[in-house]
């Protein structure tokens, strides 16, 4: 079957808008019709580093309905709205555990560009495009996916932003709510107010945080992050002295710190404005090779933990659910910081994210 997707052919080179052929879906594949999909770093760190061989379709934020089944598939049936989030094996220790974000075949399942027997889904003039991206591939009109990848969405919840839950979302607020369980009455400090940061300051509302500080270089998402429940905000070119910055306002210390850049400097300077017994989450990428943040004798004194987090400890089956009901009271309001594009004006989207002038970029095929 045809359809049309936004191809990565170069590292540096602009996405192109191409048809393609997709793939009839397998005895475990589902095919869906692709509504909208979430632009995630992510999906720009993999074409710039061609992790994955180009060309290949990224995405990996998708939701939309359900078209076809393979024969074994009864988790969903045509017809269905659904969210897309990451793949997983589903039978390995940590699946059973329900942890699947540390699923032992993870890197096989999300990361290969290809089924795990070498296939690819989609094709192209005279070649294969690299798919399965996340086991989605999904900037594009349909793309193949799997059981464990899709949970059901309810017909009063907008469809098109449901995308971002399976993944931007997710690590910001379950980061919060599950990795680090933060109690209520805590203190916590977010690094970086992009998508994740403000999921982030979200899920510290939801669990009752008590002083929730963001540091942020952009004036504007300092101010949403204000008025999605953020205490207070800081400025990097203000609050040079990061520590000093953090102790005026909680002397002590804070419970937890949550970062989302990966910006090694800024990793080293949070260990100093953790208090006693505090833990450091990290969800951003950092450059390979980078060593662990802090000084294992002051870890030691005063029981210091850094913890390394996928996909916020998400079990999507249960966690989407609950931030759809959490969105539904209120509680969770991502739509405010979504901005849609049309899935051809992608290349738009990606530099007006890079400027700023957006938090998260959700790409909209025109069906549904
Ligand atoms: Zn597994
Ligand atoms: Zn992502």
């Amino acid at each position: 079957m045809k359809i049309t997707a936004a191809v990565a052919r170069a590292p540096e080179a602009d996405f192109s808008i191409e048809e393609l052929e997709i793939d009839e879906p397998r005895p475990d594949e589902i095919l869906v019709r692709v509504v909208g999909v979430g632009l995630c770093h992510t999906d720009l760190v993999f074409k710039a580093s061609q992790t994955i061989p180009l060309p290949a379709v990224f995405g990996h934020e998708g939701s939309g309905i359900v078209e076809k089944v393979g024969s074994a598939v009864t988790k969903v049936a045509p017809g269905d709205r659904v969210a897309i989030t990451f793949r997983s094996c589903g039978a390995c220790a940590r699946c059973e555990k329900d942890d699947p974000a540390y699923c032992h075949t993870m890197p096989l399942l999300n990361y290969a560009g290809m089924r795990p027997d070498g296939s690819k889904s989609l094709q192209g003039k005279g070649e294969d495009i690299g798919s399965n991206f996340f086991g989605q591939s999904s900037f594009a009109t349909h793309c193949i996916t799997y059981e464990r990848n899709v949970v059901k969405v309810p017909t009063d919840f907008p469809l098109e932003l449901a995308g971002p839950l399976g993944c931007g979302i997710q690590t910001g607020a379950g980061g919060i709510m599950r990795s680090l369980a933060c109690e209520k009455g805590s203190s916590l400090l977010v690094l970086g107010g992009g998508a994740v940061g403000l999921s982030a300051v979200m899920g510290a509302v939801v669990q009752g945080c008590e002083t929730i500080i963001v540091l942020e270089p952009h004036e504007a998402r300092r101010k949403l992050a204000l008025e999605l429940g953020a205490t207070h905000v800081l400025d990097p070119a203000v609050a040079t002295d990061l520590p000093a910055a953090v102790r005026e306002i909680v002397p002590i210390g804070v419970d937890y710190s949550f970062d989302t850049t990966g910006i090694p400097p800024l990793l080293q300077s949070v260990m100093q404005c953790l208090g006693p017994h505090g833990t450091f989450g990290i969800v951003g990428i950092a450059p390979p090779g980078t060593p662990m943040p802090g000084d294992l004798m002051q870890a030691v004194t005063f029981g210091h933990t850094v913890k390394g987090i996928i996909e916020g400890d998400s079990d999507p089956d249960t966690f989407i659910p609950e931030m759809m009901e959490l969105h539904r009271q209120g509680k969770l309001p991502f739509d405010r910081f979504i901005k849609t594009y049309p899935l051809s004006e992608i290349n738009q989207a990606i530099a007006d994210q890079h400027h700023g002038d957006c938090v998260k970029v959700v790409l909209l095929t025109g069906q549904n």
